[in-house]
């Protein structure tokens, strides 16, 4: 896929935006007397609708609506587009964005020197910078942000594996030493098992830094100089983008911060003495996959210093709030929030062919475009005098890819006091089928998490609503549970609420094979099943707004998590 261009786009969601509006006003006045309820309303939820709209939020102009990207800020004035188009009042005074910082530190290049040392005297023989402009015999494969200068050692797999005899750590101390080593285990050779299955590769690289000490990881993971030339431009188009962003009150994230790099095949033989024995990097491979009980570690005749140049930066960013007031003087004050991530992961690394727009079109595209054509539905019936009693809030969180972040901010910085936030219903992933639904043909299918678990009330009025819309979805339970190891129910924006005390409901249709992959493209939506749970999310936000009571925590499991256990 392609970025195209910026002009061209903004001409079509201007046009969009103005055509809507025209036609709004035209068709509400002939239609509003034919609509009953305010149920009835949903009816313009159609899968062609939903289409129009994620098509255009999840194209790659959009660049993947990566927090801190300026595709993710054409979103939000999409998204804001439509709502004034369309009447849908803001929900701050000043408009409809809660605007707040984001901060983290993004890695601007890694300075890499390596120095033989013979007989005591000490020679460079190698600089270079990696950038994301500059390649070097070096690129990061994780963390990169901590300096260091030490000697090498050269520790074939890295690996212990007592029931095979392998010792490829002994009699070397490496804390505080650069470790060098193959990125690939041969497990197999020849048929036979040499290194033991259980033995990771992941697994050995926080063994390496976390629990060893070593200061760094050089990895062999290239035995052909094109290949490697090829993966380095591949990490230096994604390198210094801002890493672990956070609230500017709240802790960073952790995370991998120590330098592994990856090292071309040239430089590696020069290490390790090849060159001069006229052998090469893949042949030393082989000799030690082997044979890996045979191989010990040894201290390499030079070190390696290599330096991050960071750069603190402040990320703006904002949720984006939409209101249908109530028309109840007194419930008017309550209300339902239907919430929704607009942000995706962006620009990334590309996949096999070449892609790197994350377009996020199921995740969450799909509940991006069904709050807003809910809002707009909602609005059209309070607008013909079939509005809520209580209040609904439509609100697009941000920075939820990064963890949960923009709900955590509005979380702490409600508009509205918590107390009157009746329930949370969100909406993340609603367009695709999971591979356990298509073996078993079932597409109208949605998984609710939360509700009947934490609130018998919102459960029943789940189930009202979809009775409401003819039962066109089936609620599937089966990640439905406080004790599911998924964890589901504090995976997304929901959990923000729910760890207030607020009852929520959350759906989503499963995990797919382009979950977080370029390929999750607006194409491989299932519109007609996305309309039937947009309708149903509406008419429950609907049903929440009008019934007499609101609906109350009654689960005494959940009260104790979310007391016990908050974040
Ligand atoms: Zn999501």
């Amino acid at each position: 896929m392609k970025i195209y261009l910026y002009p061209a786009t903004l001409l079509l969601i201007f046009t969009f935006a103005s055509c809507g509006s025209v036609n709004n006003q035209q068709s509400g006045s002939s239609d509003v007397n034919a609509l009953a309820t305010i149920h009835d309303f949903n009816k313009s939820l159609t899968p062609e609708l939903l289409s129009e709209h994620l098509h255009i939020v999840a194209s790659d102009s959009f660049e993947g609506r990566g927090t801190g990207q300026p595709g993710m800020q054409k979103a939000a004035d999409y998204i804001t587009a439509y709502y004034k188009a369309h009447g849908v009042k803001a929900g701050l005074e000043d408009g409809y964005f809660q605007k707040f910082n984001l901060q983290g530190q993004a890695n601007k290049s890694i300075e890499t020197k390596i120095i033989q040392v013979v007989d005591g005297d000490s020679t460079a023989v190698y600089e270079g910078t990696f950038s994301n402009s500059t390649v070097s015999a070096f690129y990061p494969a994780f963390g990169g942000e901590v300096s260091a200068t030490a000697d090498i050692i050269f520790a074939g797999y890295g690996i212990t594996d007592a029931n095979r005899n392998i010792d490829h750590l002994e009699g070397l101390e490496i804390k505080d030493k650069w470790v060098m080593i193959f990125e690939e285990i041969q497990h197999v050779v020849d048929g036979d098992t040499l290194v033991s299955a259980e033995i990771g590769s992941r697994q050995r690289l926080s063994d390496l830094i976390f629990r060893r000490g070593a200061a760094g990881l050089i990895m062999v993971s290239h035995f052909d100089e094109t290949e490697f030339m090829n993966d380095a431009l591949a990490a230096g188009s994604v390198f210094g983008m801002p890493g672990r962003l956070s609230l500017e009150y709240t802790n960073p994230r952790g995370g991998f911060r120590a330098t592994v790099l990856n090292i071309n095949p040239s430089h590696a033989e020069m290490l390790l003495g090849l060159s001069e024995s006229g052998s090469n990097i893949g042949e030393f491979y082989q000799t030690v996959s082997s044979n890996p009980s045979a191989f010990k570690p040894f201290q390499l005749n030079y070190s390696l210093s290599s330096k991050a140049t960071l750069e603190t930066i402040q990320v703006p960013t904002q949720n984006i709030i939409a209101v249908v007031e109530g028309s109840d003087p007194l419930l008017k004050d309550e209300y339902v929030i239907v919430t929704a991530h607009y942000d995706h992961t962006g620009i990334g690394a590309p996949d096999a062919t070449g892609d790197r727009i994350y377009n996020g079109a199921d995740d969450d595209g799909s509940g991006t475009v069904a709050v807003m054509t809910m809002a707009k539905a909602m609005n059209d019936a309070k607008l013909a005098g079939k509005g809520p009693k209580r209040s609904v809030m439509f609100l697009h969180v941000t920075a939820e890819e990064i963890g949960l972040l923009g709900s955590r901010y509005y979380s702490d910085h409600p508009t509205v006091p918590v107390e009157n936030i009746i329930a949370n219903l969100n909406v993340d992933m609603i367009g695709r089928i999971d591979e356990e639904h298509e073996a078993a043909g079932e597409e109208d299918y949605v998984y609710i998490i939360g509700a009947e678990i934490i609130s018998s009330g919102l459960n029943t009025t789940l189930n009202k609503a979809n009775e409401l819309n003819g039962n066109e979805i089936r609620f599937d339970m089966k990640y439905n549970d406080l004790t599911d190891p998924n964890q589901f129910y504090r995976r997304s924006d929901h959990w923000n609420f729910g760890r207030l005390g607020i009852p929520f409901a959350f759906y989503f249709t499963g995990v797919h094979v382009d979950y977080h992959r370029p390929s999750d493209t607006p194409d491989k939506i299932l519109y007609n099943k996305y309309a039937k749970i947009t309708r149903q999310i509406y008419s429950t936000a609907a049903e929440l707004a009008n019934n007499p009571e609101r609906p109350v925590v009654d689960s005494q499991e959940f009260i104790n998590i979310t007391q016990t256990n908050s974040r």
